[in-house]
């Protein structure tokens, strides 16, 4: 027989316990068990007033925007519906079912105010990783690192070319992100080239593309990543160009080393980390193996004798080509800190090896970089065993930026300025932790357990 709903929502009172309407195997269960903010308030204490009417609980707003970031609900006003509409969430944020939740206009004033100034999301960042090295997640035998394009929120319309110049005192222009930028710019300079465009919404947004693609502002969330089970263990926010990235690196591995005690044995990356310089500080000034793929352009690609062919000597600091003879230098380095090394004229004009040598100039010139011996290092690192299981190692860093873009959602950024950057990838990472831990840590409850009563 077809029933029919005959029960009306008119009654005025109910039994209801939130506690039991939420799933023993739900996410957001797991989180809070392993989650501590008992330090927050002490964290922010300093950046409120004494007097005057109670804010609204700092622990709440962060409870609310770490669900909006483990479950990609980036919009504040969204974040705020759903979380007056959901039952679990009002239980991680330890709202009961009459509870008013903060406006959306709340979240703006304090992650731009108090949040920021008291530095507030790197503080639980690092909180929720010390809670992972205590559960034996990070060993920091290994570490990978990798950054990844995230679009500004900036439109391209409103870009002009750099070249052309912009009046920063213009008041149309005043904003924010624009203050900051100009701030920053008095502070350090432009680093890196001049970039061809540049956004009046957010300038220190990078003008960017991939190859065949429209280009775009956008900034780079780098990560450092312990590979024992994928735990973020930094995280910074950079413009989108290699040479921040690179001073990134550095930042982090040695931010690490001071917060938490950790110094990996070997940092694993891709090739725009294989630079002489970054190889050298790697491998001599900081003693981490280099697992990264030697950024070498000295190879030729048209068949004639390469690099390779010549061996060095290093005791007497020459080089041997294939035909028996030597390349000297004077020791002068280029601007691009390389030495050059040079054979003979006299030797090469007769060379039965010149044509496949040097066929357009009367001697071979050879470019050898001050930091070769550490190029070496990685030369030799790449032919061995741990280096094959680094390459399968360093794809828990692309699969850590995959979730943030595909589940998180966190493909175009929504706060402006490296801070608004900074302040997002952090609260992102925090959550990536977050949810790993919990899904290692948190068993499972028997099958019949989850049905709220
Ligand atoms: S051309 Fe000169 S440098 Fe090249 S193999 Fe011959 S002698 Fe050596």
């Amino acid at each position: 027989m077809m029933g029919q709903q005959c029960g009306g929502q008119d009654r005025l009172f109910y039994s209801f316990n939130l506690e039991t309407y939420v799933p023993q195997d739900h996410l957001l269960r797991g989180i809070d068990r392993l989650l501590d903010l008992n330090e927050l308030r002490e964290h922010l204490e300093p950046y409120y007033s004494h007097t005057g009417r109670p804010s609204i609980d700092p622990e709440l707003m962060i409870r609310m925007l770490l669900v909006g970031y483990c479950f990609g609900i980036r919009a504040e006003r969204r974040l705020c519906e759903e979380v007056h509409l959901n039952l679990a969430y009002r239980w991680f944020c330890r709202l009961g079912l009459e509870d008013a939740v903060p406006d959306h206009s709340t979240f703006s004033k304090n992650r731009h105010g108090r949040f920021r100034e008291s530095d507030v999301f790197r503080h639980l960042f690092e909180a929720v990783v010390q809670r992972c090295m205590a559960e034996g997640l990070v060993r920091g035998e290994g570490f990978a690192i990798d950054a990844s394009i995230i679009k500004a929120d900036a439109n391209r319309r409103r870009g002009v070319p750099a070249a052309q110049g912009v009046d920063w005192n213009d008041p149309k222009l005043a904003s924010r992100a624009v203050h900051e930028y100009l701030q920053a710019l008095d502070k350090e300079g432009e680093v890196g080239a001049t970039p061809k465009n540049i956004s009046l919404t957010d300038p220190a947004a990078r003008w960017t593309a991939a190859p065949g693609c429209p280009a775009f502002f956008a900034y780079s969330a780098n990560y450092l990543v312990d590979v024992n089970a994928g735990i973020i263990v930094d995280v910074e926010a950079t413009s989108a160009h290699r040479t921040e990235e690179l001073e990134c690196a550095k930042t982090m591995i040695e931010r690490v080393e001071q917060r938490f005690d950790l110094k990996p044995q070997r940092l694993i990356g891709d090739t725009a980390y294989g630079s002489a310089p970054m190889l050298a500080w790697l491998a001599q000034d900081k003693q981490i193996e280099p697992h990264i793929p030697v950024w070498d352009k000295t190879e030729r690609q048209d068949g004639s004798l390469g690099r390779r062919a010549f061996t060095y000597d290093t005791e007497r600091d020459r080089y041997t080509c294939p035909n028996g003879k030597y390349l000297h230098t004077t020791g002068q380095t280029t601007n691009a800190d390389t030495v050059l090394y040079r054979s003979s004229t006299y030797d090469c004009q007769d060379c039965a090896l010149k044509p496949q040598c040097c066929p357009n100039t009367p001697q071979r010139k050879i470019a050898r970089s001050i930091h070769e011996a550490a190029r070496d290092v990685a030369r030799r690192i790449a032919s061995t065993d741990t280096y094959r299981q680094s390459r399968k190692d360093r794809k828990k860093v692309e699969v850590l930026f995959a979730h943030l873009k595909r589940i998180l959602k966190l493909d175009r950024l929504r706060l402006r300025g490296r801070s608004g950057a900074r302040d997002e990838f952090l609260l992102a990472a925090t959550a990536q932790n977050l949810r790993r831990m919990a899904k290692w840590l948190v068993p499972k409850p028997p099958v019949g357990h989850l049905v709220p009563t």
